[in-house]
């Protein structure tokens, strides 16, 4: 039971990917960490497809084999269907192979890009709910269904927090050395210090629902590929669960639903109608949940820290879910907050330092994220651009193939340059070295 008042060395808004693996990582080193979070775990939420530059966290936490037990689905990569009409794959037969993606489709292997061979398709009420109850296990104190409400400071200095249970009528304070907002699109302190920048140009609208009975790929390990596949206003995603059921979703520019006239339900099945490889995985397959949505969902934090607070994941920043890198984002940045608090923590006249640098590095990633998906959303380039464009990204000096450098930005590893340098140099690898 936690007191009114109470003191704590972190306090972290929000118990979601984020918010758990920071706590988690922090509670490990012995900080005294308190965890708010406003829903009941298990809960819902989108974000399914994990990319591998997600695993390095989660490999920290001891999470790989859990989520080998828990069955998630294994993503060895990405089939597309997307840019400029790509002649069939001429090492292809004119027919593909049974059970293969259609031959208009390219796509990515993570192992192309690293140690990783595979990432996973997740329930996010599971994932999340394991990350949650890691961070309790490694030494956070975790309040469920409990909103924070405002930070305490003094003066410029964020010192605590208020905050509320689920039916309680009291409001309660407690002490803290750094307040992490890991709040996700709520972004509360985003919010509080006026510091929300929208990408106008990314101005998009979602609308999904799950399906059962889709068929899946069945040659080689394309069965657990994420598919996107473009349609002349927007794209759709195709994440095969665990369970049997397929996450189906449409995205698409905001002017453009308007200017449909059709309700998303409507737009989102005559779409549907008209793609290729969406359309060949899911005949014969049926609904199995209502619709949801979301939109207005792109921004980005002009500020990432203060004296005494910090942001990760969601709450600092929201590309797209393009590429998929949502989870990834809040991994790595939890990584790197991880670091920058710790310090902080223990040597405190360093804290506007560590802050500053944990900020830099998280905003040249997902800096570059942003640019490249900026450049993939113009669906005139052919495969061949998409991959020059990341080799000028991540590999300027041509280190590798221009497939390799795609598959690097795909799996969220730009700038982890351990990981890269590792795989691109083992087959080089001097003997004995
Ligand atoms: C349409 C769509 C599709 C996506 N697809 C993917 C995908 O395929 N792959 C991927 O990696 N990402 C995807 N994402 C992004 C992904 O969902 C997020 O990036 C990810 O969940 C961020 O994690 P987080 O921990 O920062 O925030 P969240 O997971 O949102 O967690 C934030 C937590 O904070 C809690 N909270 C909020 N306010 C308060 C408060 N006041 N007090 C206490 N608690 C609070 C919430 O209840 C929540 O549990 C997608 C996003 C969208 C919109």
């Amino acid at each position: 039971m936690i007191k009114s008042g109470d003191d704590f060395d972190v306090i972290v808004i929000g118990g979601g990917p984020g918010g758990a693996a920071t706590a988690g990582l922090l509670a490990r080193e012995g900080h005294r960490v308190l965890v708010l979070e406003r829903e009941k775990f298990p809960r819902y939420h989108i974000g399914e497809s994990l990319i591998t530059g997600a695993l390095p966290t989660l490999e920290d936490l001891g999470l790989l084999d859990r989520m080998d037990q828990l069955g998630f689905t294994k993503k060895y990569g990405g089939t597309l269907l997307w840019g400029k009409n790509n002649p069939p794959n001429a090492q292809r037969s004119e027919e593909p192979a049974e059970g293969a993606p259609g031959p208009e489709t390219w796509g990515f292997r993570f192992a192309e890009a690293s140690k990783y061979e595979h990432s996973y398709q997740v329930r996010r009420a599971d994932f999340d709910a394991l990350v949650l109850a890691r961070a309790r296990e490694l030494g956070a104190q975790v309040l469920e269904e409990t909103t924070f409400h405002a930070p305490v400071l003094d003066g410029d200095r964020v010192v605590g927090v208020t905050y509320g249970q689920r039916n309680g009528q009291e409001r309660r304070t407690a002490k803290c050395r750094l307040l992490v907002d890991a709040s996700g699109q709520a972004h509360v302190l985003g919010r509080e210090f006026d510091c929300v920048q929208w990408h106008e140009d990314l101005r998009n609208i979602a609308v999904w629902s799950y399906l059962q009975g889709c068929k899946r790929y069945t040659a080689g390990n394309h069965a657990g590929d994420i598919l996107t596949e473009n349609r002349p206003d927007g794209w759709f995603w195709f994440i095969p669960l665990s369970d049997g059921t397929v996450s189906v979703g449409y995205v698409t520019p905001v002017e453009r639903y308007k200017q449909s006239g059709m309700s998303l339900e409507e737009l989102y099945e005559s779409e549907m109608a008209r793609t290729k490889e969406v359309s060949k995985l899911t005949d014969g397959a049926f609904r199995a949940s209502g619709f949801r949505t979301i939109r207005d969902w792109s921004y980005t934090c002009t500020r990432f820290h203060g004296p005494g607070w910090a942001m990760v994941g969601d709450a600092a920043a929201f590309i797209d879910p393009l590429l998929s890198t949502g989870v990834t984002l809040a991994m790595r940045g939890a990584a790197g907050l991880f670091e920058a608090a710790h310090t902080a923590l223990t040597e405190p006249d360093r804290e506007l330092a560590v802050l500053a640098r944990y900020e830099d590095d998280y905003r040249a990633f997902l800096d570059s994220l942003l640019d490249f998906v900026r450049f993939f959303y113009n669906k005139s380039f052919s495969k061949e651009d998409y991959w020059d464009k990341a080799q000028q990204t991540v590999d300027p000096e041509k280190v590798r193939s221009r497939q390799a450098d795609f598959a690097t930005v795909l799996s969220g590893l730009t700038g982890m340059r351990e990981i890269f340098e590792a795989a691109a140099d083992e087959p080089h690898a001097p003997a004995g070295g």
